[in-house]
C-alpha cells in the first residue's frame, strides 16, 4: 500500500486580485510537499458572490506567467480570460482551461460577465505544473478542456467517478496534452462507498479533498481543504468516504521533473539567471500584448 506521509491544512486564505479567495495548499515558495511536477495550488473553496455592480469585473488583471503551466479547473461559477497569444474565451462550470505559459504570456482572469451580473457560488482550483528545462520556451499556447471533452470512468461497484482531466485510468486517456507524465483526476466517491486507486510507482502523489471526510488505507483521515501526501512508493490506495456525505478529492500524481526550481513571481526557471531573463524580456515587451 502506499502509506500516507502527512495531512496538511493551509491556515490562512487570502485574495488574489478581488476575485479569488484562496487556500495555499502547497507552493514552490514556501516547503517542498514532495509534489513534483506540481508547483502549486490555491484553492477558491466554496464562496457566495453577491452580484456585482461596479463597472468592472472581479478578478485579476494583466500579468505574466513564463516557464511553466497554469490549469484553471471551474467547478463553480466562470472566469473569462484574454491573453497576449490572442486567446480569450470563458471556462465555464466543469471545463478545464490548461494554459502553457512556456517562453511567456500576458493573460487576465476575470470572472465573466455572465456571473458578475448573477452572482453566486464560486469554487475553482488554479494549479501550477512545470515544465521541464527543455520545453520552458515553447510558445505559449492553452488547451480548453470543455466539460463535455473530459472522459468520466466510473470506479468499480458504482462507489462513484473520476473525471479524466489528464493521464490515464483503467485504459482511458485523460483530455489534456501534457510535458511531462503525469495524472490530474477529478474524483466523487460515494457516502458511505470505498475505493482503490493506484498510480505507476515513479509518481509522486498528492492528493486534495474538496468536500467531505475520507479515510485512507483504514488510517488516516483528511477533511474538505486538506492536502494528503503520499510516500514515494508502489502500492494502491484504499479511499473509504467516512459518515453521510460524498466525497470530492482531487487527485496529482507524476514523474518528478527533479530539476532546479528557482520562482519569481509568475516566472519559474532553472536558475536565478534565467529569472533575471524572463524580468527583461517581460520589461522588453517580448511577451506581447492583449489585443
Ligand atoms: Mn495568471
Amino acid at each position: 500500500m502506499r502509506q500516507v506521509r502527512e495531512i496538511y491544512r493551509a491556515n490562512s486564505r487570502h485574495w488574489v486580485g478581488d476575485g479569488f479567495w484562496v487556500q495555499p495548499l502547497f507552493s514552490h515558495m514556501g516547503e517542498d510537499r514532495g509534489t513534483d511536477p506540481f508547483l502549486m495550488l490555491d484553492y477558491a473553496a466554496p464562496y457566495n458572490f453577491a452580484p456585482n455592480e461596479r463597472r468592472h469585473p472581479r478578478g485579476v488583471g494583466q500579468h505574466p506567467h513564463k516557464g511553466f503551466e497554469t490549469v484553471t479547473i471551474a467547478y463553480h461559477g466562470e472566469v473569462a480570460h484574454r491573453d497576449s497569444a490572442g486567446g480569450g474565451g470563458v471556462i465555464k462550470e466543469g471545463d478545464v482551461q490548461w494554459m502553457t505559459a512556456g517562453a511567456g504570456i500576458i493573460h487576465e482572469e476575470f470572472h465573466s460577465e455572465a456571473f458578475s451580473q448573477s452572482g453566486g457560488l464560486f469554487e475553482m482550483v488554479q494549479l501550477w505544473v512545470n515544465l521541464p528545462a527543455k520545453d520552458k520556451n515553447v510558445p505559449a499556447h492553452y488547451q480548453h478542456l470543455a466539460k463535455e471533452n473530459i472522459p468520466v470512468v466510473a470506479l468499480a461497484d458504482d462507489a462513484g467517478h473520476v473525471r479524466l482531466i489528464a493521464g490515464e485510468y483503467a485504459g482511458v486517456a485523460g483530455a489534456a496534452r501534457t510535458y511531462t507524465e503525469m495524472n490530474v483526476w477529478d474524483g466523487v466517491l460515494k457516502a458511505g462507498h470505498e475505493a482503490v486507486l493506484a498510480v505507476p510507482e515513479s509518481h509522486t502523489l498528492s492528493l486534495v479533498v474538496l468536500r467531505g471526510r475520507v479515510r485512507f488505507n483504514g488510517k488516516e483521515e483528511a477533511a474538505a481543504g486538506q492536502l494528503v501526501g503520499f510516500e514515494h512508493s508502489g502500492g494502491e490506495v484504499q479511499l473509504a468516504a467516512v459518515g453521510d456525505e460524498e466525497v470530492k478529492f482531487l487527485l496529482l500524481s507524476g514523474v518528478p521533473i527533479a530539476e532546479p526550481v528557482v520562482g519569481y513571481g509568475p516566472f519559474v526557471m532553472n536558475s536565478a539567471e534565467e529569472i533575471h531573463q524572463a524580468i527583461n524580456d517581460f520589461n522588453s515587451g517580448r511577451f506581447g500584448q492583449i489585443a
